[in-house]
């Protein structure tokens, strides 16, 4: 296996530039205003605020940075763990300054503010450290508001360790993703990390000895070795069109960024019962609800059962900060009304949020993923067939000793990671 393809962490990095979106953003015209205030020594401290402010980012590893202008003033949040924090408000005088600032490094129209624009932006925040974003401006009502996206917030460890799986879950996972063909897919909600953990798989079977393509809408973070290609649906590259493309081109592995029509669907479950390892995600709240997603997209149940090897859904808690975790006793009665077994109350103590210097007073830090691991069993093949309900395939699921995303949640609970109400919230039953 050669070196140069193996998937360490200094692998890990943002897309290049894109040179056509570059071309469409550059600035086509400076407004006088505009021009002078990219000289005019007064916006030096706008400068040094958004040095100050992205260096807080990448202290806290925030996921994005949020700038968004009032009716007087502006503030600015940091998403961190999934949750906006507001941080020190800015001084009123800068917002405008600070705003033309991003919107220029970002090579976005600083003339434009009517509409929506994207952009990126590279910037060393610190001596030998680099960051990229990327940049959406949005007009509202008060100024243009600004998100942006930290490139580099992805996790460095791709294990399969780093998921958060049980050990028997970690099992079932690593088994069909090692099968050489098959349909295997991750749900969740939007920001449940169900990307990563394709990541996660495609890490594990990268090597000389396999073709791995994948397909993403937009492919953000570059693996070595992996065939890497980004919907551009203007110019007709569609999930389905570079699927089609894959499979002729050799292929052994195949991801799927997101299924979400009938095409895509289709091609997906076919390139899995001829030989291929299919991996994708669905927008679905548990396991046993994809299969029925599947089936109203359009794919044909007897081809579903045939291609389908396992679905898993996942959820991302906040890990308490270990330095100010505190315990939070609660009643039996409020225990097992959260799903807690008689027989799992005794002897521990749930812990909660307090907050410190280490966590900046939040009471979490980073977080860990709970997930549902639903291999497909010859029982469920055959209700598959039989166009059973979700509700039938979850209670199949449960006597295949198959646990829920809360059962995930509440073991986190027992075991200290995170709080009753963080586990609660983010498994909550829609
Ligand atoms: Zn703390």
């Amino acid at each position: 296996m050669q070196a140069s393809f193996q998937p360490a962490a200094a692998s890990l990095r943002p897309v290049a530039f894109d040179s056509e979106s570059a071309a469409k953003a550059k600035p086509k015209a400076f407004t006088p205003d505009a021009s002078a205030n990219l000289t005019d020594p007064d916006n030096a401290p706008a400068v040094r605020l958004l040095t100050d402010t992205l260096q807080e980012a990448t202290r806290r590893n925030a996921s994005d940075l949020h700038i968004e202008p009032a009716e007087q003033g502006w503030r600015m949040r940091l998403r961190i763990d999934g949750v906006l924090h507001a941080i020190p408000q800015p001084p009123a005088h800068l917002r405008d300054a600070f705003i033309t600032r991003v919107k220029v490094l970002a090579r976005m129209d600083i003339a434009e503010r009517r509409v929506p624009q994207d952009g990126r932006l590279r910037i060393a925040t610190s001596p030998g450290r680099v960051e990229d974003y990327r940049v959406n401006s949005l007009p509202t009502l008060f100024g243009e508001k600004l998100v942006l996206r930290r490139l580099d917030a992805l996790p460095a460890d791709l294990s399969l360790d780093s998921l958060g799986l049980d050990p028997r879950q970690r099992e079932t996972v690593d088994a069909a993703i090692r099968a050489p063909h098959g349909l295997v897919l991750v749900t969740g909600p939007t920001g449940s990390g169900k990307t990563l953990s394709l990541y996660c798989f495609l890490n594990l079977l990268n090597g000389e000895a396999r073709n791995l393509c994948s397909v993403e809408d937009p492919a953000e973070i570059q693996l070595a070795g992996i065939n890497q290609v980004s919907v551009r649906e203007k110019a007709g590259l569609t999930f389905a069109v570079a699927l089609r493309a894959f499979l002729r081109q050799d292929p052994d592995v195949i991801m799927v960024g997101e299924i979400r029509d009938e095409e895509t669907a289709d091609v997906a479950v076919k390139a899995a019962q001829t030989g291929h390892l299919v991996l994708s995600t669905l927008h679905t709240n548990d396991a046993p609800a994809a299969i029925a997603r599947l089936i109203d997209i359009g794919v044909e149940p007897y081809n579903l059962a045939a291609a389908l090897r396992l679905v898993t859904a996942q959820r991302l808690v906040r890990r308490l900060c270990a330095a100010c975790r505190a315990p939070a006793p609660q009643s039996a009665a409020a225990l097992r009304a959260a799903g807690f077994t008689d027989d799992q109350l005794d002897g521990w103590e749930p812990y909660a949020a307090t907050g410190c210097a280490a966590c900046h007073g939040i009471g979490y830090r980073g977080r860990v993923g709970v997930h549902q691991v639903m291999p497909v069993s010859d029982a469920m093949r055959e209700m598959i067939v039989a166009s059973a309900g979700t509700h039938e395939l979850a209670r199949l699921a449960q006597t295949e000793q198959v646990a829920t995303l809360r059962d995930a949640a509440l073991a986190r609970v027992r075991d200290g990671t995170t709080s009753l109400a963080e586990a609660l919230a983010a498994t909550e039953v829609a």
